[in-house]
């Protein structure tokens, strides 16, 4: 038996990367999946889990819409008759921009999709969990979020903003049956960051990626899915309030 079987789930970002990764295996572990995302290739995710035998269905929608959270909440909950899990996992990077040449609507956008995404999700999921009694929520941080370092500054702030926002919702949430915490990837290799991985293609450089952690490599985003699957499943009942490094040990040193 898979350690999400018979579960509803929902995973946002599920076009590339992290939330692929976690498409496939949440799926392969028996959960009945929403995919959600703004790139129509969110459907290509959805026909490789229907390959491998899984349930999902794929949405179109952004993540930061307010309209489009609660209609892929609502439609979870219409198809699969309830919601144990979601996955807050869609994000920009927002690139490296100089703090002048910064502007309000640059820091609004990415503010939109990386923090008031996850607020949205955990504001139209948790209705439905507290009714049951019982759900998990995941949200993507970084460890942008963590310590400072070379990221843009409104995704530092936005992925600090995520870990605030999961601790507080854990106190929110006393009581209810429902848990809630955060990962926070260090370099991972999507399509995010693919424009580092092909300038250091081009340069000769491959080698020194990754090398600031222990582990001296870049992740793969199979190994956010597995920390994803944990914090998911009931193998993580007792886990709550928490933002969980998965960054080669970068953070650690
Ligand atoms: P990715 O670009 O491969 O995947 C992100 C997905 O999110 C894309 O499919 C994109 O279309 C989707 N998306 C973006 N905005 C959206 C919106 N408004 N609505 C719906 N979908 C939207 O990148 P990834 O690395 O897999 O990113 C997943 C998460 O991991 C993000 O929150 C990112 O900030 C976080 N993260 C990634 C890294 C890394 O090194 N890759 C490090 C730290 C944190």
């Amino acid at each position: 038996m898979g350690r999400l079987e018979g579960k509803s789930v929902i995973i946002t970002g599920a076009a590339s990367g992290i939330g692929r990764a976690a498409s496939l295996l949440f799926t392969k572990e028996g959960a009945k999946l929403i995919a959600v995302d703004r790139s129509e290739a969110v459907k290509e995710t959805v026909d490789q889990v229907h390959k491998a035998g899984g349930i999902a269905e794929a949405v179109i929608a952004d993540a930061g819409s307010e309209n489009d959270v609660r209609a892929f909440i609502d439609k979870a909950v219409s198809k699969y008759g309830r919601l144990d899990a979601i996955w807050a996992n869609a994000g920009i990077s927002g690139g490296l921009v100089p703090i002048a040449e910064q502007t309000v609507e640059h820091w609004q956008e990415i503010l939109r999709i990386n923090l008031i995404g996850p607020f949205l999700a955990i504001k139209y999921a948790m209705p439905h969990m507290i009714k049951q009694q019982y759900g998990s929520i995941v949200c993507t941080a970084s460890v942008a979020g963590l310590k400072s370092g070379a990221s843009g500054h409104p995704y530092a702030a936005s992925k600090a903003g995520v870990i605030s926002l999961v601790q507080t919702t854990a106190y929110s949430l006393s009581g209810t049956g429902v848990r809630i915490n955060a990962v926070c990837p260090g370099l991972i290799e999507t399509g995010m960051t693919k424009p580092v991985f092909d300038r250091a293609k081009e340069r000769g450089t491959q080698d020194k990626i990754g090398q600031l952690n222990p582990l001296k490599r870049a992740g793969q985003p199979h190994e956010l899915a597995a920390m994803g699957l944990f914090l998911a499943s009931d193998e993580a009942s007792y886990v709550n309030g928490q933002a969980f490094p998965v960054d080669g040990g970068l953070t650690a040193s």
